[in-house]
């Protein structure tokens, strides 16, 4: 019915999703490089490549090459035929574009794979098939976060504040960083963005798809160069640029998923480490588990981080039946 392997795919059928195994038909369900494992094989070899339309405009963005023929976009609710199979889209807090997949077999057998989420319940819609793939990235019991539920705002007043000081630079992944400028605005955060060439490529595509973030310019224009002398921004930066930056007076804040003692922390004279994750931790992975409650859990591991631990957590805790795939 599934198989997995050591990359990660979950092969149902003639569907690959998040990896590449020999299927016609290959979801991504976003951008993230550890979802987009072999897409260019399965360009090759796939008649179809399907994810939403905002995943679909930026994987070129990133440097994937998509033939327009090949691409099959899905909006959220909407539902596809492969086969016998029914494919349907499902929202995700994560980074924009996010879906979850659930595929309904013929016999009306589901099974659902989250790929990666968070706030399970309160924006993640918690789905109920009879198989659910989950990818427990924080699969042990320390993995929580206890201030989860007000990191939003704890990032905000903290860049408030910083930015009272100096300009503010964030670092993070693709994707991160529109969801964390589209939380500063929500939150109130007005400062001007500044961001460089692809970030702001991802920030006009995903405002075409409905995503909001305010005053934002790009790097090198003229508007740019007046708002830098001003000093009254937030810069934002993919987190392989901090070394170019590391001499640039200001305040840098590197968003990070591995710190759990604290939502923030000093990590130099002015830099912090911010705990902002866009994963569940470990209880909103159980939170998930627990609501949805599947007849079979199956645990991916290639992108689980102890993986073994939480399978043998839900089927103690919840009596539900768990695996590992591969
Ligand atoms: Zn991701």
């Amino acid at each position: 019915m599934v198989k997995g392997n050591d990359h990660g795919v979950i092969s149902v059928g003639l569907v690959d999703i998040d990896g590449v195994e020999d299927g016609r038909i290959r979801i991504v369900t976003h951008v993230h490089s550890d979802h987009t494992v072999g897409l260019s094989k399965s360009t090759n070899i796939s008649e179809k490549i399907v994810a939403t339309p905002l995943t679909l405009e930026w994987l070129p963005v990133l440097g994937h090459k998509l033939p327009r023929h090949k691409l099959l976009p899905l909006d959220y609710g909407e539902e596809v035929r492969v086969g016998d199979l029914k494919i349907t889209f499902y929202e995700s807090v994560h980074i924009p574009g996010t879906a979850q997949v659930m595929i309904e077999f013929p016999d009306g057998i589901t099974l659902a794979y989250t790929s990666d989420f968070k706030k399970p319940g309160e924006g993640t819609p918690i789905l109920s098939p009879d198989v659910l793939v989950i990818d427990a990235v924080y699969g042990r019991p320390n993995y929580v976060r206890e201030f989860d539920d007000i990191i939003d705002t704890i990032l905000a007043d903290a860049v408030r504040e910083l930015l009272a000081t100096g300009p503010v630079y964030l670092y993070g992944y693709h994707g991160k960083i529109q969801e964390v400028m589209e939380v500063l605005r929500r939150e109130g955060v007005d400062a001007p963005f500044i961001l460089p060439y692809k970030q702001y490529q991802l920030a006009r595509i995903a405002e075409r798809h409905g995503h909001r973030f305010g005053d934002y310019v790009l790097q090198g224009t003229d508007e740019a160069e007046d708002i830098i002398r001003d000093g009254w921004f937030i810069y934002f930066a993919h987190v392989n640029s901090k070394r170019r930056l590391n001499g640039v007076m200001g305040n840098h804040l590197i968003l990070s998923g591995w710190e759990f003692s604290r939502p923030y922390k000093r990590i130099g004279r002015n830099k912090w480490l911010v705990a902002f994750s866009d994963h569940a931790d470990f209880t909103g992975l159980l939170r998930y588990v627990e609501e949805s409650r599947p007849k079979l859990l199956l645990v991916n591991l290639p992108r689980s981080t102890g993986g073994i631990e939480f399978a043998e957590y839900v089927r103690k805790k919840f009596g539900i039946e768990a695996l590992l795939l591969p």
